[in-house]
């Protein structure tokens, strides 16, 4: 159940045609672009134009989502995005909850007059909306714009499109539904397969459609790039800048590689950190009560959930992995 006031607010919004922004954050994944497709879908159904518009490309292996294609992706077409924001009468924010997640296009949202309503599951919101729907016990975005379109009401018809677009974001946020769950979760999923959803097929593609790479990416970081802190129950994978050419990873190429870390039974926490072409990104999981969110915003200009969060680096690979190995002290209280 989301606030009735919110509810209200984004009836009254909606309730004649209008151009429509839906933004989500730099390296999308498939919350991300499941939710802003769902709700994108539901408001050109009422008669608005939409554009989908993200900072940067997605991985492939969400390219067969409807309307996948017609993203409008800030990298490659700046104008068009630019342009796109600056017409809009409303903007949705979904997936992210600071606007330093969507680099420039944050200075054009805070610019522009358009009302802003912002659909997130992150901890700690900043105030970048004028309506704000955060609730961080929630498995995605997705879940919420499903419980939103559902109390809306008004023809909210789920079209076959958004229900593929909503489980997309679940599956992937709950990483198969293995966290994150609920009753009202399963509720919904149960819904949409009432409806006839095809959720075999669309595991299928999402997690079963990696190049011949992946594996040969994957033995190289178990083997070569893994270190186990065993005193304080962490560990973590790195990748070099050498190994982004040698085996020519791509966007999505290093998804689900940290979720080998946290099979481990010794592993409490558990960091992926990849030296990427322009940045180093930080990937952090972790066990029960150990908040990495809490050390990826204080060491890492990141956020996320107690459980998985996300950050950046802008010094050296070897002096992120000595901060890495002081804030896991930190967080170990040792
Ligand atoms: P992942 O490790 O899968 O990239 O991200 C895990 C979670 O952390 C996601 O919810 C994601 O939104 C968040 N996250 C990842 N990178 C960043 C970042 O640079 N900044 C913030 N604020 N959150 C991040
Ligand atoms: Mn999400």
């Amino acid at each position: 159940m989301i606030h009735p006031v919110n509810i209200n607010s984004i009836r009254e919004l909606i309730s004649f045609p209008k151009n429509i922004s839906i933004l989500s954050h730099r390296n999308p994944d498939g919350d991300a672009l499941g939710s802003t497709l769902a709700l994108s879908h539901y408001l050109q159904g009422l008669g608005h134009q939409v554009k989908v518009i993200m900072p940067s490309e997605y991985p492939l292996n969400f390219e067969w989502l409807p309307q996948a294609n017609q993203i409008i992706t800030y990298d490659l077409s700046p104008k068009q995005a630019e342009d796109w924001i600056k017409a809009s009468q409303l903007i949705f924010l979904l997936d992210f909850n600071s606007l330093d997640r969507i680099d420039k296009m944050g200075l054009w949202v805070q610019e522009s007059s358009a009302p802003k309503v912002m659909i997130d599951h992150h901890i700690e919101p900043e105030p970048i909306a004028d309506v704000i729907l955060s609730e961080d016990w929630r498995s995605s975005t997705s879940e919420m714009v499903y419980i939103i379109l559902s109390q809306l009401g008004r023809e909210a018809k789920f079209s076959d499109e958004i229900d593929k677009c909503i489980y997309t974001g679940i599956l992937t946020d709950t990483g198969s539904f293995h966290h994150n769950t609920s009753p009202e979760l399963y509720r919904i999923v149960a819904d949409m397969k009432e409806r006839g959803l095809q959720d075999g097929t669309i595991q299928e593609m999402v997690n079963n459609s990696q190049p011949d790479k992946y594996l040969q990416l994957l033995g190289h970081c178990l083997y070569n790039r893994m270190e186990l802190l065993p005193d304080i129950h962490a560990g973590y994978i790195y990748l070099t800048r050498e190994d982004y050419k040698k085996f020519d990873i791509q966007r999505g190429d290093t998804e689900g590689i940290i979720n080998y870390l946290m099979m481990l039974k010794s592993v409490r926490v558990g960091v992926l950190v990849m030296h990427q072409p322009s940045i180093i990104k930080l990937s952090m999981r972790s066990k029960g009560d150990i908040n990495v969110q809490m050390i990826c915003r204080k060491y890492f200009n990141g956020g996320g959930h107690k459980n998985a969060s996300g950050g950046s680096s802008k010094v050296s690979l070897d002096d992120t992995l000595n901060h890495l190995k002081t804030a896991l002290r930190e967080l170990a209280g040792t």
